[in-house]
Order: structure tokens, then C-alpha cells, then sequence
């Protein structure tokens, strides 16, 4: 294949970057499973080099090696140098969708999932009443049958909940203020969460709320785009970008400034923290995404600091089975460096119950939409995970992150496990709502005891 500008297929000026230490191989999970310098970081970067010199095509072995890996970006956690894999990756697969040869329906599943299906939030309600339908009927028993090896996991899924309980949140929920000052912040209810986690969504909103934040959630805005951009669809992600920017923007505090933009979904916070990628400098967007992705922030982030000053929220022991551990989501401790708000809240609701999990912070196989693309290499990433937690004897594994839960909730009840699998929301909700018991009890009392 002869292609007229080769360079424009990767980020050749990135990829010089790589100075060809290694120290990145053992972090790498597809390096882990194979041994192969062609799957792993350094020998991706070097591939994508080749193709940007024209002394490789991108041929289909080129094309797996994109695929094959989990854009987990644990590689960028441990690089000396820098190099920043993520970008990297995404626009090479960007260019090579532009080039590969692949069929006709493949490419109507896509333009379906990412312009259709992801965007739309009349056809996710649909997609979930259809799974729920499936799930009823026992279809998910069966789905191997027409899915291959990609519907084997779909009887482990979690139960859908019937559509009334799927709620979608009010545009505004107002903060519970008691004795302080009231904020405002942004909230992204996401594509998938309505359908999957509808009470995870409710968790965080109503935690936001009642440490004093007026709670925003845009009417209209579904995806952010990150499965675009991890995907190979730029464009698609683009065009989403501007909605979410065009979204959140008129969300002010009560001093008239941006208000913050709190994301509970660290795939997705970890995207709009970058959205400014996704534009050319010179793209009037681009500066727009570069003020959005200034104000986005981690649940954890928010929450962390206001949990600290209070001495009420623990959860009680009978709230949780046994030891809890945190399995870091990739797209929150390596690309967005969050490590320790995570840790400092779980050891403010469960003091003395928290073990840590051993390689917290190797990729679980999630990784968006690839436990769908590649069934067979996401379990194989997942088991040394499964096998840590064994080891680690926790009884409630918590994380932060949609694709996360729903990989370690699936992959665990394949197991025979019956370890609980929890958003951090959904922890910090529980122990909202009872220390507000307890005061509203203790209210009551010091009432009795006046009258
Ligand atoms: S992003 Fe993850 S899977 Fe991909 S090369 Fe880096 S460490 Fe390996
Ligand atoms: S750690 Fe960084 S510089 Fe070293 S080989 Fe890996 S990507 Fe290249």
C-alpha cells in the first residue's frame, strides 16, 4: 500500500520521545501476557515510528497491535521520559480506521455504536429495555449461541432495573446546606450509567448535595466521548466535545465564576480533562475545551477535602461485610494521577477495615468497550486481578469507575464469587445519610427532652 503522507498516520513527533529504556514493559498487560516486545509499549511506539518513515505498512498486524492494546496507560505512570501514550494511541487508531481494510458491516456497527446508540439517550433507554427484556426472558442464558464468545458473559451481567427505576437525575438538586456556605458544581450522568448504575448516579448527586452543592446536570448532554477517542472516532468524539462544552459552560457558582465539573466515571474524567487534544491550537474550540477541562475534578477530588473536616460519617460495621479493599480505576491514579483521596475517604467511613489489593493499580480488562471487542484477552488480564483479590481476603471490592464495576461485578460471579463489588459513591451516600440520621435523632431527643 502506498500512502501519501505516512507521518500523518501516527504522532511521529511524539513518538521521538520514547528513548527505548524498557522500564515500561513489566506495567504493560498485553507485554505481561505474551513476553512480546511488539505488545508492549515500547515496541508499539516503535511500530507506530516505522509506519510514520514508511518503513512498515500499516497492514492488519499493525491493526492488532493497536487493538490489543487496553489504552490502560499504565505505561505513562512509570515512563521517564514523559512520552505520552494515550494521545498517541488514540489518534494512531484514528488513522488507521482511515486506512484499514474492513467490511461493510463493521463499519454500519460502528457508525450505529458511536454516532447512534452512545449520543442517544431515547436509544440507550431502548438498548437497556432491550437487555432488561433479554435478561427476563433468560435469552442471556443462550446469547453464546448468536455472540459467540462475546455473549458468554452475558448471563454474569447485572440485572437491569425496570425502567421506573432507571431515573434520569432532575436538572438541579438543591444542596442541603446547614451551616455553611452553598456551591455549585457541574454533573455528568453519563451514557451507560442511567442503564447500568442508575442508583450510582443517584449516590453521587445526592453525596454532592448534601456537602453543600447545588447539583447541575445538563439536560441533553449523554456522552462525553471517550469511547470515541479510545476508538478510532475523533470526529465523532469532536462533535461531542462541543456539546459538552456548549453544556456546562453557563454552569456558574454564586460568585459568577465557573462552577467545577465533578465526574464520578474516571474514564470519562480523564477524557474531558484532555478535551483540549481533540482541537488544533488554533481551533477557536480549542481554547474553550482548555477552560472546560480546567474545571473538571474527580468525585473523589471534591469529596476527599469536605469529608476530612468532618468527624460523622462512618459507616457502621453491620454496613459493610469484612475486610474493604480499593482497586484503583487506570484512567484515575495513571491518567489522572489520583492515588490518594480515594484511600483517605475509604479510611474516614471504614477506619481499621481498608486492605490494600495487590497490583491496585494494574489494569482489571475492562478498558471501555474492550471485555465486548476481545472477551477472551480481557478475562485473561482480569484473572491475576481476581487471584490478588483472593489473596487480599476483602469482602467488598470498591472502585470508581463504570467499566471497572462492571468487569469486576461480571468477571467475579463467573468466578463463584461472592465478594460485593461498590461505586466509592455509593459508600459515601450510606454514610451521608447516617450521620444526618443521627443528627436528625439526636434533634429529636434534645426536642423530648426541652419539652
Ligand atoms: S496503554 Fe496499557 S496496554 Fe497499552 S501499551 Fe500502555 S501499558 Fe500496555
Ligand atoms: S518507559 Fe517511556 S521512554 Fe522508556 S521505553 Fe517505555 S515509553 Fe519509551
Amino acid at each position: 500500500m502506498t500512502l501519501p503522507d505516512a507521518k500523518s498516520l501516527v504522532d511521529y513527533a511524539k513518538s521521538l520521545d520514547c528513548i527505548h529504556c524498557g522500564l515500561c514493559l513489566q506495567s504493560c498487560p498485553t507485554f505481561r501476557l505474551t513476553g512480546a516486545e511488539s505488545s508492549s509499549p515500547r515496541g508499539r511506539i516503535h511500530l507506530m515510528r516505522a509506519i510514520g518513515e514508511e518503513r512498515v505498512e500499516p497492514n492488519a498486524a499493525y491493526g492488532e497491535e493497536l487493538e490489543f492494546c487496553l489504552l490502560c496507560r499504565h505505561c505513562e505512570s512509570v515512563c521517564p521520559a514523559g512520552v505520552r501514550f494515550g494521545p498517541m494511541m488514540e489518534s494512531a487508531r484514528a488513522s488507521y480506521e482511515s486506512v484499514r481494510p474492513s467490511g461493510f458491516l463493521r463499519r454500519q456497527l460502528r457508525s450505529f455504536g458511536f454516532r447512534r446508540l452512545l449520543p442517544g439517550r431515547i436509544a440507550l433507554r431502548l438498548f437497556g429495555s432491550f437487555l432488561r427484556a433479554v435478561q427476563v426472558l433468560g435469552l442471556d442464558r443462550i446469547a453464546f449461541l448468536v455472540l459467540g464468545e462475546r455473549g458468554r458473559d452475558l448471563v454474569h451481567l447485572p440485572r437491569i432495573a425496570p425502567l421506573s427505576a432507571r431515573r434520569l437525575l432532575p436538572e438541579t438538586i438543591e444542596a442541603k446546606v446547614e451551616n455553611g456556605q452553598e456551591a455549585a458544581v457541574g454533573f455528568l450522568e453519563g451514557c451507560v450509567m442511567p442503564e447500568l448504575f442508575p442508583h450510582v448516579n443517584r449516590a453521587a448527586a445526592n453525596s454532592l448535595a448534601a456537602l453543600g452543592a447545588r447539583v447541575h446536570t445538563p439536560r441533553g448532554i449523554v456522552c462525553c466521548g471517550s469511547l470515541h477517542a479510545h476508538n478510532g472516532d475523533l470526529e465523532g468524539a469532536r462533535m461531542l466535545a462541543r456539546k459538552l462544552i456548549e453544556g456546562f459552560e453557563p454552569i456558574k457558582g454564586g460568585d459568577g465564576e465557573a462552577a467545577p465539573i465533578v465526574i464520578h466515571s474516571a474514564g470519562c474524567g480523564a477524557h474531558m480533562r484532555e478535551l483540549f487534544e481533540l482541537f488544533e491550537a488554533d481551533d477557536p474550540w480549542h481554547a474553550r475545551a482548555t477552560a472546560f477541562a480546567a474545571r473538571v475534578t474527580d468525585f473523589t477530588q471534591y469529596v476527599a477535602p469536605l469529608l476530612a473536616a468532618r468527624t460523622d460519617v462512618e459507616l457502621d460495621e453491620g454496613a459493610l461485610e469484612g475486610p474493604v479493599t480499593w482497586d484503583d480505576p487506570c484512567h484515575l491514579c495513571h491518567a489522572q494521577g489520583v492515588r490518594e483521596e480515594p484511600r483517605d475517604i475509604l479510611a474516614r467511613l471504614v477506619p481499621n477495615r481498608r486492605v490494600e489489593l495487590e497490583g491496585s493499580e494494574n489494569c482489571c480488562g475492562s478498558a471501555g468497550i474492550y471485555s465486548l471487542l476481545r472477551p477472551a484477552d480481557s478475562r485473561a488480564v482480569f484473572e491475576p486481578k481476581r487471584a490478588a483479590l483472593e489473596r487480599s481476603g476483602a469482602r467488598t471490592l470498591v472502585t470508581a469507575n463504570p467499566g471497572c464495576q462492571l468487569q469486576w461485578q461480571t468477571g467475579l460471579r463467573r468466578a463463584g464469587s461472592s465478594v460485593r463489588v461498590l461505586h466509592l459513591a455509593e459508600l459515601v451516600e450510606r454514610a451521608l445519610s447516617r450521620a444526618r440520621s443521627g443528627r436528625a435523632g439526636q434533634q429529636g431527643h434534645s426536642a423530648q427532652q426541652d419539652a
